[in-house]
């Protein structure tokens, strides 16, 4: 084979592997964001459980705040009625409003008990979801941290194949280069295989004359449709 062309086919293996590398290297890229993303929600949601336990425990001490109030009015009324010297119609209203607050009292007591029972339990739930959402949130971290680890090598080793690729471009004569380069910037193979007379890039049949080049293997030939630089396997 041509040297000038086999160098041209090993630029272009190495193309084809940097083009690879960059394919793994963007799958990976979106698995990370995919990761990054569920960390979020994970957080979120913890946020979310934290703020529930937490309305449950203000509702309790509202409920118990409510209670006392209760209590002191309570207090406060049958002070007057023991202490106090009071219209008998004034009496006989505080009397009934003691006895209207007591029967609330042992509601909201009640009401109370159960409230503060609520809160005590999620507050022991919490300390497992807690335990569970730190474990589950470690594992998608370290899972982040195995890819960008796989994505970091397969950096390094795409910086190694640029470099290998500065190198095969400058074993070329430099009009070939630059007709390679144009050929790389437009189209995904600037190398195409002639089969049965016909270019394996644009699928065009070629002229005799052209074929008869690619035969000889004497010269680097391009495709007279399409620019590609033609080989063919048996060679
Ligand atoms: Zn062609």
């Amino acid at each position: 084979m041509n040297e000038v062309l086999e160098k041209i086919l090993d630029l272009w293996e190495v193309d084809k592997s940097i083009h690879r590398l960059k394919g793994l290297i963007g799958d990976l890229r979106v698995e990370e964001e995919r990761l990054k993303a569920r960390i979020q929600a994970e957080d979120r949601a913890w946020e979310e459980r934290k703020e529930k336990y937490k309305k449950l425990r203000l509702a309790a001490n509202a409920k118990a705040r409510e209670v006392d109030e209760t209590d002191d009015r309570i207090r406060a009324y049958q002070k007057k009625l023991d202490e106090d010297i009071i219209p008998y119609k004034e009496m006989e209203h505080l009397r009934e409003q003691v006895a209207l607050l007591r029967e609330r009292l042992e509601k909201l007591e009640e009401e109370a008990l159960q409230l503060i029972e609520e809160a005590d339990m999620d507050a022991k739930r919490l300390v497992q979801d807690e335990k569970e959402h730190q474990t589950r949130r470690a594992q998608i971290e370290q899972a982040l941290r195995d890819l960008e680890g796989r994505r970091r090598q397969l950096e390094a080793e795409q910086e190694e194949l640029i470099r290998k690729r500065q190198e095969a471009l400058k074993k070329l004569p430099s009009h070939i280069m630059e007709h390679y380069e144009r050929l790389h910037e437009t189209v995904s193979d600037p190398v195409a295989v002639v089969e049965d007379g016909t270019c394996s890039g644009c699928h065009l049949r070629l002229s005799e004359i052209v074929l008869e080049r690619v035969r000889e293997g004497r010269e680097v030939v391009i495709c007279e449709n399409c620019s590609r630089f033609l080989f063919s396997r048996w060679r």
